[in-house]
């Protein structure tokens, strides 16, 4: 099935969608970009995605072409047209086309865009074995707290980490892991507590870690926002990543060397299970 997708106020079939070759996001990578996840036809954490969305054109100076009331509409309506029951949607802003310059253009036309890939979500075969990850040097720019699409360098980190045989790559920056590829990393202690790195320009700020935080914190989950060496994440009695489309996921192996016991650790399955249980209630 040919999708249909969003661009600048235009309903097209995604053959038909066509951004110009000046366009700064494609020439300067000068664009930002949220992922939502979709269940049963309904956004998850809607607002906190809308609201960091937000964030990221502020930072950039970059305006949004839609009202808030809009863009959900969006959202809405690329669902119903695309059939989607699970998955999720793409949305992308750049600053707009102008003609190639380091300096902004003034008043561009910001490009907006929309699409959805559907795949499975909640049944994710990974939950049951865990995922591998290989440690690699942070080497991406250093305003990850904005949610820009200069995504080569975790590309290049997940290719590496794959070429080592591992799932993905949790990177490294002054001893310190800062996060995944695309997805926060999470520790628990031997003694049971969540770590995880504070918010802060290291890492991007995921709407699934403050979520997972809060329902620590209601669950009577002790944890600590800090940065933790891979050394620690090593000998931890878990691991796991979150992010929109993998909800908690767990970390069996660090560098070829197995967390606690190498297999799904209970505590970060128990976090999975409440993860989904409130997100699927407040789908909307
Ligand atoms: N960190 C990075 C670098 C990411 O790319 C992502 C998601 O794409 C996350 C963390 C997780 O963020 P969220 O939970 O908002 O999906």
């Amino acid at each position: 099935m040919t999708r249909i997708v969003y661009l600048n106020g235009a309903w097209l079939p995604e053959a038909d969608a066509k951004v110009s070759i000046f366009d700064r996001g494609f020439l300067f990578a000068d664009a930002i970009y949220e992922v939502t996840g979709v269940v049963d036809g309904k956004l998850l954490e809607y607002a906190g995605h809308a609201a960091r969305l937000q964030r990221s054109t502020t930072e950039l100076g970059i305006t949004c072409p839609l009202t808030p009331d809009e863009l959900l509409a969006v959202h809405r309506e690329i669902v119903s047209r695309n059939a989607l029951k699970e998955g999720l949607i793409y949305l992308q802003i750049s600053r707009g086309a102008a003609d190639r310059d380091f300096a902004f253009p003034t008043n561009p036309t910001p490009t907006l865009t929309l699409f959805t890939q559907a795949k499975p979500v909640l049944d994710n075969s990974k939950v049951a074995t865990g995922i591998a990850v290989a440690l690699l040097p942070d080497q991406r720019w250093a305003r990850r707290d904005i949610k820009t699409v200069q995504l080569l360098y975790p590309s290049m980190a997940k290719m590496e980490a794959m070429r080592q045989g591992a799932d993905d790559a949790w990177l490294v920056e002054d001893g310190f892991v800062t996060e995944a590829s695309s997805a926060t990393a999470h520790i628990i202690t031997a003694n049971g507590r969540l770590v995880t790195r504070g918010l802060s320009n290291a890492i991007l700020h995921g709407i699934t870690r403050a979520s997972v935080l809060d329902i620590a914190e209601k669950a009577d989950i002790p944890y600590e926002e800090r940065a933790f060496t891979p050394d620690e994440a090593k000998n931890a009695a878990e691991a796991f990543i979150t992010s929109a489309t993998n909800f908690v996921l767990p970390v069996t192996t660090i560098d070829g060397q197995p967390v606690g016991t190498g297999k799904p650790g209970p505590l970060t399955l128990r976090l999975r299970e409440l993860y989904i249980q409130k997100k699927l209630a407040d789908a909307i």
